[in-house]
């Protein structure tokens, strides 16, 4: 399927400023907004499209890059494409965060699930993690504070594992009837908390709950690929159940702590590298860092301007469950040199001087510009 031309569907030129383009879009994205069209599929498309679009023109780096490749800048290594979620950047910090910051029980939604059978809660466990072990892949070891079942009463919660008996207040239905006028008002039952169940003689180690405070290590593994936001859940390794019902889940939380240097979008890295001028004047090699840990060597071919890109193939991100690699997209900025010595300086000079006449095929861009300035004066005189 060939994708439409991102220009061409917003309707606006290739050299478009910002603000156009955010016009275009809004203009666009109004006409086709879904609520504005209900049940219509080639609207919710063509919406789609937009945004999708506009997401990338709206940025500079992506636009520089879907300039200069086309569609295949975003396109992903293997199965799965388009933009993943997550985008530039991430949260800061580093290491592990305050681990049980965030513990919360039901935090998932879905009503009170699990709670008049008695099963554990759900944990949630925050985790920070770098972009080089997002790329790699990592096990990481992690202590949870959890409650496992009384070891002394078997997770029953009576004393010396005696089984709960059926409670008294409300026959083990766990809820009961009070008449209120011409009313009947069913509320849980105050005895058994609506387990049905009473413990007769408590357990003295855990007060009768069946389960303990303690603390349990666990092993995770992290896969290589993975987003930020990316939910990795260990079945029952969440809280225990209440006497001897199941227990909830662990979900760990990543999130990718943004980078000194690369930035990712899906399965891409964009990075960008400072070259002198010389080199961009006259071209030649520059060795880059890379999210696997080794350097590539880039080319960088005489005449480089600032905004220049240059796509090193298969040297972005790993992939999720897949062998393939993203690319990695390097934005020259041009350095004007600083703190010159008067030599320096000299032969600068002589330089400008050398290149007299020559301006025009020197500074194309400048010379460009100075001449509409000319123009745009003219134009103001006669106007
Ligand atoms: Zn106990
Ligand atoms: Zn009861």
């Amino acid at each position: 399927m060939s994708k439409q031309d991102y220009y061409e569907l917003l309707g606006v030129e290739k050299g478009a400023s910002g603000d156009d383009i955010k016009k275009a879009y809004r203009k666009l994205a109004m006409q086709f907004h879904p609520d504005r069209n209900p049940g219509n599929a080639d609207a919710e498309q063509k919406f789609k499209e937009i945004n999708e679009a506009y997401d990338v023109l709206k940025d500079e780096q992506k636009r520089a890059a879907y300039d200069r490749f086309g569609h295949a800048a975003f396109e992903q290594g293997g199965g799965g494409g388009g933009f993943g979620g997550g985008g530039f950047g991430g949260f800061g910090g580093g290491g592990f965060s305050d681990i049980f910051d965030e513990m919360f029980g039901e935090f998932m939604g879905g009503g009170r699930r699990g709670q008049a059978s008695g099963r554990g809660a759900d944990l949630r466990y925050n985790m920070d993690i770098s972009l080089e072990d997002a790329f790699a892949g990592k096990s990481a070891t992690i202590k949870v504070p959890s409650s496992a079942p009384c070891e002394d009463c078997k997770g029953t919660g009576g004393k010396d594992g005696a089984a709960p008996v059926t409670c008294t207040g409300c026959n083990g239905h766990g809820k009961v009837r009070q008449q209120q006028g011409f009313f009947t008002i069913e509320r849980t039952c105050p005895t058994c908390q609506g387990m049905g169940k009473i413990i007769k003689d408590p357990c003295r180690s855990c007060g009768g709950s069946g389960r303990t405070r303690k603390e349990k290590t666990l092993s995770v593994n992290i896969p290589a690929g993975v987003e930020d936001g990316t939910r990795i859940r260990l079945a029952g390794e969440g809280e225990a159940g209440m006497r001897g019902a199941p227990s909830g889940d662990l979900y760990i939380f990543l999130s990718i702590a943004a980078h000194r240097i690369f930035q990712r979008d899906g399965a891409n890295i964009f990075c960008r590298v400072p070259i002198p001028m010389t080199t961009a004047a006259l071209g030649g090699t520059i060795e880059v860092p890379t999210i696997d840990g080794s350097k590539a060597k880039v080319t960088i071919p005489e005449g480089t301007q600032s905004g220049n890109q240059f796509r090193l193939k298969n040297k972005g991100m790993s992939v999720l469950r897949s062998p393939a690699r993203g690319d990695m997209f390097i934005q020259a900025v041009v350095e004007t040199p600083v703190n010159l010595t008067k030599r320096q300086k000299e032969l600068l000079t002589e330089f400008n001087a050398a290149g007299e006449g020559e301006k025009a095929k020197n500074s194309p861009e400048s010379q460009g510009f100075f001449a509409k300035v000319k123009e745009l004066w003219e134009d103001l005189k006669e106007g």
